[in-house]
């Protein structure tokens, strides 16, 4: 076959997800070659005469990411072959190269003051630069009351781990009336739940170890953008700092992108049931997910996602009946992350970094059959209720 059909300029731009996730950023056919080529362990390419062309030194390029990172440009801006996409050894890696690639000292950035739990580092790290770091909450578009002369916006929506939506389109207008720059952490929502490009961020950025990988196997992140300037500071910045993902993890975050539209569809349909689910529960408060219909987030996710995300968040009494329920949950592995095919859930408290109650839950909904993880969850609050406090 010929790909030009689905990889021109227009072709895939009309396709669904589950057609464009398993051809995207596949080379041309060649005969006797595998279909997605397999990884290229390389530090340097033959490269006699001239050091010009694509693959010169490993830091700089592998083959490995060409693919990948053609198939994250695919999902992030279907049919705009013009947008750029590098990828990184981590999300944090991805959100750093944005940040120190974007800022000068003198500048001011806006960041929100509950978005993941390693951005009071980077404040830290920022501040020592010189930077002006300003903060502000996700929900109700507060960012908007500190934005005035900044230079980048950053936006997390959803928000990780309270799961607050902001208005994108609202956001980018104001920040680029007055010619700041918007990056948006789209590490929840994944490009097959939520575009920031085509809602007119300047970066779209994200974690790749969670729902876009998907196994619990792998560390990534990747930065998409339009403006070939810009995307030339953050690759220059991935050269001199080196924060580049090894051709393994690379080739293996391709073959899972494969699976990306089957895995994000299960697990958001999965986190709906479960949330309404925990929504006729009365030692369940604070129940988030922005795909139901009676969250405060609804409205506004609703008119700029597709898909709501696989995390579901809640709030139980206390310390003691929080961990009562993760040590009863059988199916459900307590871990970090998110975005697994394995549920998994934890007490977010335990971290130290959020501002949540103690017996807040961030539960990721993985690939399990609905009814038998619903009925795992059901049971283990059960559980809690009869069992006497340790
Ligand atoms: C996990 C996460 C990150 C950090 O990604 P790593 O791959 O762990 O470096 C950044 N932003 C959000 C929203 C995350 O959930």
């Amino acid at each position: 076959m010929s790909t030009d059909a689905i990889d021109g300029a227009e072709g895939l731009g009309a396709v669904g997800d589950g057609t464009r996730v398993v051809r995207a950023g596949l080379p041309e056919p060649v005969k006797y070659e595998p279909t997605l080529p397999g990884p290229v362990f390389a530090a340097h390419f033959h490269l006699p005469g001239d050091p010009t062309g694509p693959y010169t030194y490993g830091r700089d390029e592998n083959p490995t990411w060409t693919h990948l990172e053609r198939a994250i440009g695919e999902l992030e801006a279907p049919g705009e072959p013009g947008v750029e996409t590098l990828v990184f050894a981590s999300g944090m890696a991805a959100i750093s190269a944005v940040l120190f690639s974007q800022l000068r000292s003198g500048d001011a950035v806006v960041l929100p003051d509950d978005g993941y739990q390693a951005l009071p580092l980077l404040h830290e790290q920022l501040r020592a630069y010189g930077i002006e770091v300003r903060t502000a909450p996700t929900g109700g578009d507060a960012q908007l009351s500190v934005l005035d002369g900044a230079r980048l916006l950053w936006i997390e929506t959803p928000s990780n781990p309270g799961l607050d939506v902001c208005d994108i389109r609202r956001l980018v207008r104001a920040a680029h009336e007055g010619g700041t720059l918007v990056a948006v952490d789209n590490t929840l929502a994944t490009p097959l739940g939520q575009r920031p490009l085509e809602l007119g961020a300047d970066f779209s950025v994200a974690s790749d170890t969670k729902g876009m990988t998907g196994h619990g196997d792998i560390l990534l992140g990747h930065v998409s953008c339009r403006d070939p300037r810009r995307a030339a500071e953050v690759r220059r910045w991935r050269k001199v700092v080196g924060a580049i993902p090894g051709p393994m993890e690379a080739w293996l975050a391709h073959r899972s992108l494969a699976t990306l539209q089957l895995r994000i569809e299960r697990q958001c349909s999965s986190a709906l049931a479960l949330a309404e689910a925990l929504s006729k529960r009365e030692e369940v408060s604070g129940l988030r997910y922005p795909g139901l219909p009676g969250d405060p987030s609804h409205a506004v996710a609703a008119g700029q996602m597709r898909r709501f995300g696989s995390v579901v968040s809640f709030v139980l009494p206390d310390r003691d009946r929080a961990e009562r329920f993760l040590d009863g949950l059988r199916l459900v592995e307590e871990a970090t992350s998110f975005g697994g095919v394995r549920s998994t859930a934890e007490r977010r408290g335990r971290w130290g970094g959020d501002a949540v109650p103690e017996g807040f839950i961030r539960f990721s909904v993985g690939a399990e059959d609905p009814e038998d993880l619903i009925a795992d969850v059901l049971r283990a609050l059960d559980a809690t209720q009869s069992a006497p406090g340790r």
